[in-house]
């Protein structure tokens, strides 16, 4: 509260209103909760001008305004730095949030942007779509072909974006190789790491510079949030606080508390859904109703021993293959009894969905095959029911199949 240093004695106001809006508040606690508090307020008062020139010169704990700083979502994201082993992480609306505020504080006219093709839906309309109209072209290479991405580096390229693993074909980038061409080549290089989450993989650990995930998926776990988090360090990530600031793309003291509230608990969930997604995966591999599975943890997987060398874990994420196309594909979604037909993912809910008809809709053939999307598709997210609950629901389904 704001201190009155000629005024001993107070003069209480008159008016009901002045005293329900400056009346005297429970003072701040000297000892921490246990949970963080939600600092629901779009601003923050001072005790005197010099507090205010404080912040000004830097004053870690002051705070001025929540779309630049807030202590419920700096402590949201000081646990992310620290899960990603990064030297600080700030928090966005939503993971899109988070990646068209990396690449806008990061990319400019003129500038190249090298990208995986097989990328987020969301991601690829913001590089077909969007970046263009800025003045940012946009080439893309096939994610296991770290040759081709090199031999279309240019003079005025400038970032390398990957996903590992990618969706829905649980592709993986070669972290290490990626890193080193942009460490010759002096891009900045920038992953989506969503679909692994910290738990199974820190790609700054293998020099990649910028981190991005949809935090609403495993990091929040229980969907019922949307955001996104930035996880790096150094002169660019310094650059994408200050765009953040000014791009306007921050992430709300409620959702920070839920995230938080979310992230104490990762790693359990994960631990669990990879385990959980690894039996179910050996189990869709050798069903009669099932063509392909799509799994990093799987041998048959032709990247398996890339997966291994740079995971602790392979995810909660499966995609597979049924007989009859997109017919066959919906026939055994709809008849799923506990897990769920919808489109996101990494929840404590079991979700499955076709890609032909979420994340890669409408999409061309050609395009669709150069993805290696097929229509008898299904991307399952396991959430934390049963193993065998799961499996007997699957196994109801295909048998009708
Ligand atoms: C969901 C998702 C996004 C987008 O995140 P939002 O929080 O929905 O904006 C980006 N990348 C991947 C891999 C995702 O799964």
């Amino acid at each position: 509260m704001k201190k009155r240093p000629n005024d001993k004695e107070p003069q209480r106001p008159r008016g009901m209103s002045t005293r329900l809006i400056h009346g005297r508040r429970a003072p701040i606690p000297r000892n921490h909760p246990t949970a963080t508090p939600i600092y629901q307020t779009a601003n923050f008062l001072f005790d005197d001008t010099e507090q205010l020139r404080q912040l000004h010169e830097g004053g870690e704990d002051l705070y001025l305004y929540t779309r630049l700083r807030n202590p419920t979502l700096d402590s949201a994201a000081s646990r992310l730095a620290e899960a990603e082993g990064a030297e600080a992480a700030l928090l966005a609306s939503s993971g899109l949030g988070a990646i068209s505020t990396t690449c806008l504080a990061l990319l400019s006219k003129g500038d190249h942007l090298l990208s995986i093709g097989n990328l987020y839906g969301g991601t690829f309309r913001l590089f077909r779509d969007h970046l263009p109209r800025f003045g940012i072209e946009v080439d893309l290479f096939p994610v296991d072909s770290p040759d081709e991405a090199e031999k279309a580096i240019r003079e005025n390229t400038r970032m390398l974006y990957l996903e590992s693993p990618t969706n829905p074909t649980l592709a993986i980038a070669d972290l290490k190789a990626y890193a080193a061409i942009a460490r010759r080549h002096n891009l900045i290089s920038v992953i989506d790491s969503t679909f692994a989450s910290p738990v199974n993989q820190r790609p700054l650990q293998s020099g990649i510079d910028i981190v991005v995930h949809s935090a609403t998926k495993y990091l929040g776990g229980h969907s019922d949030l949307v955001c996104g988090v930035v996880a790096g360090g150094g002169p660019n990530f310094g650059k994408i606080r200050r765009a953040s600031a000014i791009l306007g793309a921050s992430a709300d003291p409620h959702t920070a508390f839920l995230l938080e509230r979310g992230l104490k608990t990762l790693v359990a969930r994960v631990e669990r859904q990879n385990r959980s997604a690894l039996e179910i995966a050996h189990h869709l591999e050798g069903h009669p109703g099932v063509r392909r599975v799509y799994y990093p943890g799987l041998e048959s997987h032709p990247q398996h021993a890339l997966a291994r060398s740079q995971m602790d874990g392979f995810g909660g994420m499966i995609t597979f293959e049924v007989e009859g196309e997109l017919e066959g594909a919906t026939r055994v979604i709809d008849r799923l009894r506990w897990i769920g037909n919808g489109a996101s993912l990494g929840g404590v809910e079991s979700l499955a969905a076709a890609p032909v008809l979420t994340s890669q809709r409408g999409w061309p053939r050609e395009e669709l095959k150069k993805a290696g999307v097929t229509h008898g598709m299904i991307r399952l997210s396991v959430g934390l029911e049963e193993t065998a609950d799961l499996i007997t629901d699957l196994d109801q389904a295909l048998a009708a199949s």
